[in-house]
């Protein structure tokens, strides 16, 4: 039974418990809601440049300690190290990103008899940030940042499992000079926490990232107070890999295994014409046994353990003992360790190849040809992610045309990048993060009309 009052981390490489922090109540989330407003109102008010310069200043300060952060993450969330490091540099340089962004947060004009009209950016107000513990500093960094150039305060919910690099960045902020309670972390429960965000009428926007289930219920109370929400939710996504690929490439384990499987992006569809399939399934079982799951703080290991035993346990309800599958290893003893695997008997409609597993299993399924491969590509509720391997042209530009999902790679696997939109088309989630207009989607247009006319004789 979980403490109301306080949360427990626990390191998933060790099961032991490394920090308690307090958990938030809804009226510590109304408290922190006043506090942002009063904040947000002087911070809207900052010259554009002063707020970049800020910015700048927080990505120095996130900048001279990514090793502290990376290690908190991999404490808390069990990411490699390598890993982990990505994470922290990412954090600091959306930070820069953004930083550029509240200088450029351009309004227009339109032509209009009898007058000027222009638009102009405001900001929103204070944006709820709920984040999940799959990736617990960059979906924080992803959902925060470009909210704060865009002159927002920001009252942010990290998942209950992975509540300190949230915390630690909100501290840095403070450091670097942002103003008090521009950006607040406030650890707690979903159910208490995250619905009092959701449904606390002075926070003017959701921004949410974790489940389709749950993303659904915040979308109908968000849908109650009219309140817009941006929702990154879950994926299936599909890796189509034709006949003329260079297949070691296309077949990369870690489009499924980095961060053991626990991402939204992960290609857990492997479609393959099925003219290579046996080729493709020995280098698959090669690569898988190749894998160093471990300690996530070695250097050398490529995969650590889930986050939870609830996760473990769901990922051992989609594979069976006797299920056909390839395999690769995992420690025994303490932690949350489960082995890669590829399950190789599956149908497409069949729970492990049409629901979120979001564990290091993935399933194997043929295609005969083009049309077959996105006809199977499509036939998912989720459209997150994608990636399409082949060496003509012209297919890859018809199957990426073809294929409704929100990010697709040709010939690579990767997917979010902070420069570029981020999101899911169907189920997989509504508006998009990241790239170039991220600072827009935290803004209201307000069109002015200033009349040339002289004052009605
Ligand atoms: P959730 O969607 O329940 O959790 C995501 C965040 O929402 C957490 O901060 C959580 O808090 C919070 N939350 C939970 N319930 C509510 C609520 N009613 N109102 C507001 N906020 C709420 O995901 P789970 O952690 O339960 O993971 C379950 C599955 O979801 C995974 O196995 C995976 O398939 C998917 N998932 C997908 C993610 C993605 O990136 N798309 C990320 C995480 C999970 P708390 O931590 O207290 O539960």
């Amino acid at each position: 039974m979980s403490d109301p009052h306080e949360l427990k981390v626990l390191d998933p490489a060790t099961e032991e418990i490394i920090a308690t922090v307090p958990a938030a109540t809804a009226e510590d989330v109304d408290a922190a809601v006043v506090r942002a407003g009063r904040a947000q109102t002087r911070w809207a008010a900052l010259a554009p440049a002063d707020r970049a310069r800020l910015l700048r200043r927080f990505a120095d300060t996130v900048d001279a300690h990514t090793e502290e952060l990376a290690q908190l993450e991999v404490r808390e969330a069990g990411h490699t190290v390598g890993n982990a490091r990505w994470e922290a540099g990412n954090a600091r340089d959306l930070l820069l990103y953004a930083a550029g962004g509240a200088e450029r947060l351009l309004g227009s004009q339109i032509p209009a008899p009898g007058g000027w009209n222009v638009t102009f950016r405001e900001p929103l107000g204070v944006i709820g940030v709920i984040a999940p513990w799959n990736f617990p500093m960059p979906i924080a960094a992803w959902g925060s940042f470009p909210a704060l150039a865009a002159g927002n305060a920001v009252v942010l919910k990290p998942a209950e499992t992975t509540p300190l690099t949230a915390l630690r960045l909100a501290e840095l902020a403070l450091e670097a000079g942002l103003p008090e309670h521009v950006l607040q972390v406030l650890p707690g429960y979903g159910g208490t926490a995250g619905r009092a965000l959701v449904d606390h009428p002075d926070v003017a926007k959701i921004v949410f990232t974790g489940s389709t289930r749950t993303g659904r219920e915040v979308m109908e109370r968000c849908a109650r107070l009219v309140k817009p929400v941006t929702l990154e939710l879950g994926g299936k996504s599909p890796n189509v890999v034709f006949a003329d690929a260079d297949l070691k490439a296309a077949l990369d384990p870690f489009s499924f295994l980095d961060n053991a499987g626990q991402d939204c992006c992960a290609r857990t569809r492997i479609l393959v014409q099925e003219s290579v399939l046996d080729e493709a399934r020995a280098v698959l079982a090669d690569a898988l046994a190749a894998v160093v799951v471990g300690d996530p703080a070695d250097e050398k290991t490529r995969m650590g353990p889930l986050i939870s035993a609830r996760q473990r346990d769901r990922v051992r309800s989609y594979v069976p003992e006797d299920a056909p599958a390839l395999c690769g290893s995992a420690p025994d003893g303490p932690g949350f360790w489960f082995p890669p695997t590829v399950l190789t008997g599956e149908r497409h409609d069949s729970p492990a190849a049409r629901e979120e597993i979001f564990g290091p299993v993935a399933v194997l399924l043929p295609f005969t040809d083009e049309e077959d491969a996105v006809r199977l590509a499509n036939d998912t509720p989720y459209g997150l992610s994608g990636s399409v391997w082949t060496r003509d042209v012209g297919r890859a530009l018809r199957v990426s045309q073809a294929v409704r999902a929100g990010n697709l790679s040709v010939n690579s696997h990767s997917s979010v990048r902070y420069w570029t939109p981020f999101g899911g088309f169907k189920q997989s989630g509504l508006g998009r993060e990241l790239g170039p207009d991220a600072l827009t989607a935290f803004t209201e247009t307000k069109n002015v009309f200033i009349s040339t006319e002289g004052p009605a004789q």
